[in-house]
């Protein structure tokens, strides 16, 4: 991989994206057919987009990378953090770049304010702020859920993984933010459960999306962290998530591992899709915390649900 520089940016004209398709150890394909990420550039600042969602005319979805903003340095271009010490105003200008291309700038907002627990939060209208106070998160929240049309729900990130959850048939929306502690805490499980209890969603209705985050190749964890997936998983589960290097380190599967979690929540194999795209691999696009030794700004997750 190339080393990481904050000023050099992925180029639209020439430079392509890298996809994994399957765990390179074990060679478990992640999508049955070549389902991943897409990138939309023609509404301005780009964003990508999953054709699992597209599909569905009820709502909006999309997922920002580092293009088409106006931050600069470790920020470079298009941070969604007020918190790590960029611009405010930058920030402001980055978020109404993003939420115009995407076509949610009408709607209300709702964001999280992330703190790798595994609390799932029903929005209701007095949870959502205009468009213009894009600070106001809710506080101690991992995952969102609603059925509040014309909300947006924002989750941020930087390697961990987004989970996106739509139930056509009830008109309900999730999305959770899964990094290994919420991995570990079957995050996206228990936004599952929560959509069943709040909307009476049917766990064969739901469609998930495994966004953006850090792949296989790229995360290497200590033993600490690889004994707490070995208490929480099965073994033969672990057999495919867990790679011991045997140095005291191991590689994770994030991706995977968030498949059997949903997969154990009851939603069919067929409607999980993995996006397939590594923010560390793709760093000249998407900011990766470890690709930039944490000296980077976020990313951000939206979905919404339209009239
Ligand atoms: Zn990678």
């Amino acid at each position: 991989m190339k080393e990481y520089n904050p000023m050099e940016l992925f180029d639209l004209t020439k430079d392509t994206l890298h996809y994994k398709s399957q765990n390179s150890v074990y060679n478990i394909k992640y999508n049955a057919d070549d389902a991943h990420a897409l990138l939309n550039t023609e509404h301005g600042t780009p964003f990508l987009h999953f054709e699992a969602l597209d599909a569905i005319p009820c709502i909006r979805h999309g997922f920002s990378t580092r293009l088409g903003g106006v931050s600069t340095g470790d920020f470079t271009t298009l941070n969604l953090s007020f918190a790590r010490g960029d611009d405010e105003e930058a920030v402001h200008q980055n978020y109404e770049r993003i939420l115009k291309s995407m076509d949610m700038k009408e709607n209300r907002l709702a964001f999280s304010d992330q703190v790798h627990d595994t609390i799932i939060h029903r929005v209701t209208l007095e949870d959502t702020y205009a468009s213009h106070q894009y600070e106001k998160k809710l506080v101690g929240i991992d995952g969102l859920i609603t059925n509040e049309k014309n909300v947006t729900l924002v989750t941020s990130y930087a390697d961990c993984v987004p989970l996106y959850f739509v139930d056509p048939v009830k008109k309900a929306i999730g999305l959770s933010h899964s990094g290994w502690k919420g991995t570990v805490g079957k995050i996206g499980k228990k936004t599952v459960e929560a959509m069943v209890r709040e909307f009476g969603s049917e766990k064969e209705d739901i469609i998930c999306v495994i966004g953006p985050s850090i792949c296989f190749d790229c995360y290497e964890i200590s033993k600490d962290v690889a004994d707490e997936f070995m208490v929480n998983f099965t073994n033969e589960i672990t057999s495919k998530i867990l790679y011991d290097k045997g140095n005291g380190k191991y590689q994770l599967d994030l991706w995977l591992t968030n498949k059997y979690i949903l997969m154990e929540a009851g939603i069919p194999e067929e409607n999980i899709t993995n996006s397939n795209l590594c923010t560390c691999c793709n760093h000249t696009l998407l900011f990766s915390h470890r690709a930039s030794q944490g000296k980077r700004g976020n990313l951000a997750a939206f979905l919404s649900l339209a009239e």
